[in-house]
C-alpha cells in the first residue's frame, strides 16, 4: 500500500516537474524537448575555431539559423533567461574539446554588457548569463562586471560597416570589477551573437586601452560565414 502511494506521488511530481518546450510547446523533461534538442546540435558548427585568427579572434558554437536562432531569441524576448545554461554548456563544451585552448595559458572570461536601461525592460543580460554557465562548465573564472557599456546605442541592424562602428565608439568604459582588480590574465569576451565584430572590437578596446590583454571573443553564434 505504501510502495503504491510513493509511485502515485513519484509520477504526480514528475508530471509536475515537467515544462514545456519554449521552442515547440511539447513536453521537456529538460531545458529542450528531444526533438529540439536534436535540431539545436545540427546547427553546431564542425569547426569553431574557423575565426581564431587577426587582431580579436573569434570562437562560436554554431551557425546562427533555424533552431539556435530560435533559442537566442526565446532566451533574449520571451523572459526565458534558463536556456542561457544549455546554450553555455554547449559552448563550454566546444571550448574544452579544442586542446589549444585547455592546456595553454590562463585567461579570465567577461561578458559584453548592455545598458542598464536594456537591463530594466528584460531583466537580465543573456551575455552574463551565458558566461555564467561557460564558466560553469570550463571551471574559467568569470568577471561579470569587467566592462560598463556607457551609452545607450542605437539599433545595429541595416546599419552599414562604418555606421556601426560610428555608432559603438565609446559605447565601453572599464567595469567596477576591472577597476577594483585590474586582471593580470588576458580577458576572453563572451557574447551571444557576433555579427560584424563591431560590437566585439569597440569592447575590446576599451580594455586594452586600460592595459588589459584581450584574447578574443566566444560566442554562441556568428552570422557571417567567412572573415
Ligand atoms: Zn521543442
Amino acid at each position: 500500500m505504501i510502495r503504491w502511494r510513493d509511485r502515485v506521488l513519484e509520477e504526480l511530481t514528475s508530471l509536475f516537474l515537467r515544462s514545456s518546450c519554449p521552442l515547440c510547446g511539447r513536453s521537456a523533461e529538460q531545458a529542450f524537448c528531444s526533438s529540439c534538442q536534436r535540431q539545436l546540435q545540427r546547427c553546431q558548427l564542425p569547426n569553431p575555431c574557423q575565426n581564431w585568427r587577426g587582431d580579436l579572434p573569434v570562437f562560436a558554437w554554431g551557425n546562427y539559423g533555424g533552431t539556435l536562432k530560435r533559442a537566442i531569441a526565446a532566451l533574449k524576448y520571451e523572459n526565458h533567461p534558463k536556456l542561457a545554461q544549455p546554450l553555455g554548456h554547449e559552448l563550454g563544451k566546444a571550448w574544452l574539446d579544442v586542446s589549444q585552448f585547455t592546456s595553454t595559458q590562463k585567461m579570465i572570461v567577461t561578458p559584453i554588457p548592455i545598458h542598464p536601461k536594456k537591463i530594466q525592460q528584460r531583466g537580465f543580460n543573456q551575455a552574463e548569463l551565458l558566461g555564467r554557465s561557460f564558466c560553469q562548465f570550463t571551471g574559467l573564472p568569470f568577471q561579470p562586471l569587467g566592462l560598463e557599456r556607457t551609452h545607450q546605442t542605437e539599433a545595429q541592424f541595416g546599419l552599414g560597416m562604418t555606421a556601426r562602428e560610428e555608432n559603438l565608439k565609446h559605447a565601453f568604459s572599464l567595469g567596477k570589477g576591472f577597476r577594483r582588480c585590474h586582471p593580470v590574465s588576458p580577458v576572453l569576451l563572451l557574447d551571444d551573437i557576433y555579427t560584424t565584430g563591431a560590437t566585439a572590437r569597440s569592447a575590446a578596446q576599451a580594455l586594452r586601452q586600460r592595459g588589459i590583454a584581450v584574447l578574443g571573443i566566444v560566442a554562441i553564434t556568428r552570422t557571417m560565414r567567412n572573415n
